[in-house]
């Protein structure tokens, strides 16, 4: 059995046509799709033979809420949402200016390991399919009754160990007759899987690519990033210039910065050796709390500092703001099964 929601607009289209009915029906189905129905049952236009035809070959199900938790601070709400097979999930929605974002997860889990961070705390259990993906948003969306109008791909997993998923999803969230989200509201986190960047470059996809880095040379990387062992800083930004000048996007490199491990003013100039000639843009994260590890954020000053010294020497840096902090819904706190 197959998710409906994995298929893309025109695979619906095929399995609409080839149980004997009109094109038409795939963009009534996609519609009620996106719109969040929780079954077949919901869908009150659609002639009841289609809808058993294609119950013997796919499910339509809903993203089950198993708890909701609001910031009293700035309303960011995270869910933790249970799959078709009992596998959780956490996706939090923040209110911007420009817009509600929705920052959701690629992974049940996550294998990358990075020493800092509570998604991967557990391992990984499964990848996400792409229905699955994009139902976060879905039934986000759903529960606040208010459009989504911006998608991070920053929460639990990593979006390039799951390449063909994360593809398809990109795909199906831009389509003009579902969510029509477009490229341009999209951001992607990886860890930083080369090969993956490389093949990602060659969709051209406007959307905006964010690097973890985390640290300023190959020694502390590997310290904290398991993922530095296989592609080292060299191989990364090598790979950042290929996807900056294949794509002509501004990279975005994300800086978790720890007191006492990151957080130098010589950690900031070789910092800044590292990103010299790229077109990009540093996100300072002061380092959130996780429970199982000793990390603790900087002083104010020194955040300050460490920033100023970018700032001098050519590469705008800007202090992630902090949201959801009193719920744990902030950078590297999200968890599978967090009941
Ligand atoms: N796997 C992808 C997507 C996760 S995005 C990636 O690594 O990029 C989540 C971002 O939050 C990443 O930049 C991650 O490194 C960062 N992060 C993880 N734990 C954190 C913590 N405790 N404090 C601040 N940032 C953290």
């Amino acid at each position: 059995m197959t998710n409906l929601r994995d298929l893309t607009f025109e695979e619906l289209e095929d399995a609409v046509v080839s149980v004997g009915e009109k094109k038409f029906r795939a963009k009534q189905i996609f519609e009620w799709l996106n719109k969040g129905v929780c079954s077949f049952d919901e869908m009150t236009n659609i002639p009841k033979k289609l809808k058993a035809d294609l119950a013997r070959e796919y499910f339509v199900y809903g993203l089950e809420i198993v708890k909701k938790l609001e910031s009293a601070i700035d309303n960011t709400k995270k869910y933790l949402f249970r799959l078709y097979d009992g596998n959780m999930i956490e996706s939090v929605v923040m209110y911007y200016k420009h817009g509600i974002t929705v920052c959701i997860s690629s992974q049940v889990g996550c294998a990358m390991g990075c020493k800092f961070c509570a998604s991967t705390i557990g391992g990984l259990a499964r990848n996400l399919s792409s229905g699955e993906i994009i139902e976060q948003i879905i039934f986000a969306q759903k529960d606040i009754g208010e459009r989504i109008s911006n998608v991070v791909m920053m929460g639990i997993g990593e979006p390039l160990a799951n390449f063909d998923n994360v593809i398809k999803f990109l795909k199906n969230v831009n389509d003009e007759r579902g969510l029509n989200i477009g490229y341009r509201h999209i951001s992607l986190s990886t860890c930083g899987i080369v090969p993956r960047i490389y093949d990602l470059a060659k969709y051209k996809f406007p959307i905006t690519l964010s690097v973890s880095l985390h640290a300023p040379d190959d020694e502390s990387r590997s310290h904290i990033m398991p993922v530095n062992d296989a592609y080292n800083i060299k191989e990364l930004t090598d790979a950042c210039k290929y996807y900056q000048d294949k794509c002509s996007r501004r990279i975005s490199f994300e800086y978790a910065i720890i007191r006492d491990v990151n957080d130098s003013v010589s950690c900031a100039a070789r910092l800044c050796k590292i990103l010299k000639g790229l077109m990009c843009h540093l996100n300072v994260i002061p380092v959130n709390n996780v429970d199982e590890n000793e990390f603790t954020k900087p002083s104010v000053e020194k955040i300050k500092r460490f920033c100023d010294y970018m700032e001098q020497n050519g590469i705008t840096a800007t202090v992630r703001r902090e949201l959801g902090s009193d719920i744990n819904a902030s950078c590297g706190q999200l968890r599978k099964n967090n009941l």
